[in-house]
């Protein structure tokens, strides 16, 4: 008799296991399966995780040896020892599968090993073997969007997957795609030594995010050596053993031009993943560009299948994938989860950090919403000083009337951590004043957030 459970769900990325962790929570007998060998996805394995511990360990080797004189500590005979570094971002990641495996145990959530296959609603195959689920969700990610003419063979030409693995710094990275993983891993290698151009698409880097930020964010990171083609387009990229070549041109159309590189990142986007659990044969509906199609609680057009994270629509990102599986499994519990997407944030782990939520400033004017505007520098803010990171500024975007925070945007040392005070408030429905009022320590980044939102009623005190 196949083994029976409440909730089967596939895919133990942070929508697919803490999905299954908060469904065990509520009682139920839950089973995660998994096909890789370590358990939380793309962001624990490949994605976010990796990332950060690589910008960190490049941005002590970048600072030591371009910041540490100032605070006058002098430091001879730097020198990176990549594969130590490689070695210390697979311990990072190893802790955290290892972490995620000791919660299943803890909260007895059966990993059903392998890959899975719905045979039917309420019944999971996992490599050959037979279950049976109340309830199936879908939560098998993204992967890399391929570019056609540029074939990825993770050495030379590689997706951010290589990207994490390369075992010497390229002379020269051009990255394809000006979106928060290029730059992110641009950040990286530059820092260690690569002369890095990110070619973009787009007039603007970071599409989606403030364009004021966009702007600021394509200045700093330009100080900081990476050089830009925006408006251009790749259209193949030959690899051979002296190097790669890659032919652009501009987006408009116009004349072709080759660049050369060693190593070339495709970071065009990500798309869903659904191939092999039988999406096409038991007619789950998906959308035009492949994600799985749910209504407001998560469910498919198929009784007692639902589908959360990237493989459904909306952001692609750990933390929007998470409250969807926390929503969805109470509401599998009979409670009423709910993700409120208007408060989500979106953050750019380079140095200094992008943080944004809420609406942009291009997205109210289209949306004809009157809003007040109140910016900080960090120039001014004594903390950033002391830090040495005075680049960018804190933009909080209110309405005109009632002074309800509509979005916040940030550009700065530690922004990605700051944006959560203005989540929260946003959740609780404050005003700019709310934020302006509240009593924040000194000498600290978040005081950049109090002033800005000062700023809002053009009242701001420290400059
Ligand atoms: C380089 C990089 C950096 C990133 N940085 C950040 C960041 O800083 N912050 C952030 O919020 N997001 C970041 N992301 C995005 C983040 O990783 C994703 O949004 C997140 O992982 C999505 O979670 P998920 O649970 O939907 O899917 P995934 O994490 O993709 O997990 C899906 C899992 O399903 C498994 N699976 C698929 N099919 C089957 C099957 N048939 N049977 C069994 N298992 C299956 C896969 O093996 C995978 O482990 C980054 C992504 C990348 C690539």
């Amino acid at each position: 008799m196949a083994e029976n459970f409440d909730v089967i769900v596939i895919g133990a990325g942070p929508g697919g296991y803490v999905c299954a962790l908060r469904a065990a929570q509520l009682g139920m007998k839950v089973g995660c399966v998994e096909k890789r060998a370590t358990l939380g996805g793309t962001c624990l394995n490949i994605g976010c995780i990796p990332s950060k511990a690589l910008l960190m360990s490049s941005e002590n080797f970048h600072a030591v040896q371009h910041d540490f004189a100032e605070h006058g500590i002098d430091v001879d005979n730097i020198r990176l020892d990549l594969a130590r570094m490689q070695a210390r971002k697979g311990e990072v990641v190893s802790a955290n599968v290892k972490g995620v495996e000791f919660l299943f145990k803890k909260n007895k959530v059966t990993w059903l090993k392998g890959a899975a296959r719905i045979a039917a609603p309420g019944r999971v195959e996992v490599d050959g073997a037979e279950y049976e689920a109340k309830h199936i969700v879908i939560a098998t990610g993204s992967e890399s969007i391929p570019l056609p003419g540029v074939e990825v063979d993770e050495k030379r030409i590689v997706t951010s997957t290589g990207a994490l693995e390369l075992d010497r710094v390229p002379g020269r990275l051009v990255v394809i795609g000006g979106g928060y993983i290029g730059l992110e891993l641009g950040s990286v290698w530059s820092r260690l030594g690569a002369d890095v151009t990110v070619v973009e698409y787009l007039d603007r880097l970071v599409p989606g995010m403030d364009l004021e930020i966009g702007k600021t964010f394509e200045r700093v990171l330009g100080k900081q050596g990476i050089k830009f083609r925006l408006s251009t387009k790749v259209t193949a990229a030959v690899a051979d053993d002296a190097g790669v070549t890659l032919t652009v041109e501009p987006a408009a159309g116009g004349e072709a031009e080759q660049l050369q590189a060693d190593v070339v990142l495709v970071a065009i986007g990500r798309r869903p993943f659904t191939a092999g659990i039988g999406v096409e044969d038991l007619g789950v509906a998906t959308d035009e560009r492949g994600r799985v199609t749910i209504d407001e609680h998560f469910a498919t057009n198929v009784p007692g299948i639902y589908a959360i994270g990237d493989v459904v629509a909306g952001v692609m990102l750990a933390h929007k994938a998470e409250e969807e599986g926390v929503a969805l499994a109470e509401i599998l519990a009979g409670q009423a989860g709910h993700v409120n997407y208007g408060v989500i944030p979106g953050v750019v782990y380079t140095w200094p950090e992008v943080a944004s939520i809420g609406k942009t400033e291009e997205q109210l004017k289209s949306d004809g919403i009157a809003y007040n505007v109140g910016k900080f520098p960090f120039a001014a803010n004594g903390r950033a000083r002391a830090m040495g990171s005075t680049d960018g500024f804190v933009k909080i975007l209110a309405d005109k009337r009632s002074d309800r925070i509509l979005g916040a945007h940030i550009i700065g040392p530690d922004a990605g951590t700051l944006i959560a005070e203005i989540a929260t408030a946003m959740e609780f429905g404050a005003s700019a004043e709310d934020v302006a009022r509240t009593c924040h320590a000194h000498p600290s980044l978040n005081e950049a957030v109090k002033e800005a939102a000062l700023a809002v009623e053009g009242r701001a005190l420290h400059i």
